[in-house]
């Protein structure tokens, strides 16, 4: 069983300065069948992802989180991770889980607090295409850097056999695809912040979505962390045209939506 909650599917400035869209992450659950443990894992907390985490219904609950990642230290990453943190080692008197995210988010200019990052005993700075690392019965490896100001890369989680992949902001390279193929994700999840480039700025289009997709040929793909262009062009409407061009299923994100992974994988399969 795996499912990723999304706590937000906003992206660039003003979308998160203005909460057109939350900006609080995806929430990863990864578990058996037969119930027992669960393995959960937030990624990229951006502003509101502690308040987001825990009103929604059911709450997702920071203390029984076994890791936090960061794809990349900008603030719409990022802007909770502190927060989430506290509430992951309930203010630092537990110390547990784990920490994943590139160096210039711990040292530097750190948006991980060193007094925080001492409240959870085991981090894993992470380099391009590296791993796995293991969180409890989940492996996550990293993708190839994105070319994207700061360090940034994307994640390949894969337990039992399934893989999930999320492509983070960066500009299109040759490569990128490549990258995420040779994961050969069940489900692959990406950031599509601009409709089409009118600034030339470090973000895939929707154009080039269309490419990654087609390239990677996940069973089922995502869109989320939308700029202002993407929300204005519809962006369920957008991924029914997508669907039906590439012949995948192809899903836009919104705030609260949960993606059942398993159930939509067994799904594309019959
Ligand atoms: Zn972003
Ligand atoms: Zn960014």
């Amino acid at each position: 069983m795996i499912s990723v909650r999304f706590l937000g599917t906003g992206g660039a400035r003003f979308v998160v300065a203005r909460q057109i869209r939350a900006s609080g992450g995806m929430w990863f659950r990864f578990g058996s069948e037969q119930g027992g443990a669960v393995t959960q894992i937030h990624v990229d907390p951006g502003p509101g992802a502690l308040v987001r985490a825990l009103s929604s219904v059911p709450p997702c609950e920071p203390r029984e989180l076994d890791a936090i990642a960061l794809s990349h230290k900008h603030l719409d990453h990022s802007g909770d991770v502190n927060a989430m943190i506290e509430a992951m080692t309930q203010g630092g008197w537990r110390k547990r889980g784990a920490l994943l995210a590139p160096r210039d988010a711990f040292e530097g200019e750190p948006v991980i607090f060193p007094y925080a990052a001492r409240f959870v005993p085991t981090h894993h700075v992470l380099e391009e295409r590296s791993g796995p690392y293991l969180i409890n019965d989940v492996e996550v490896r990293t993708s190839v850097r994105h070319h994207h100001g700061v360090e940034t890369y994307g994640f390949n989680f894969t337990h039992a056999g399934t893989t999930v992949s999320y492509l983070p902001c960066g500009r299109y390279f040759d490569g990128l695809i490549d990258d995420y193929r040779s994961h050969a994700p069940d489900a692959l999840i990406i950031n599509v912040l601009r409709y089409r480039d009118s600034m030339d700025v470090d973000h895939i289009t929707f154009d080039q979505a269309r490419d990654v997709i087609a390239g990677v040929r996940p069973r089922v793909a995502v869109l989320t962390h939308f700029g202002t262009k993407m929300l204005e062009r519809d962006p369920p409407k957008l991924a029914r045209e997508l669907e039906d061009e590439l012949g995948l299923k192809v899903f836009a994100a919104y705030d609260g939506w949960t993606l059942d992974v398993s159930t939509e994988i067994a799904a594309a399969l019959a």
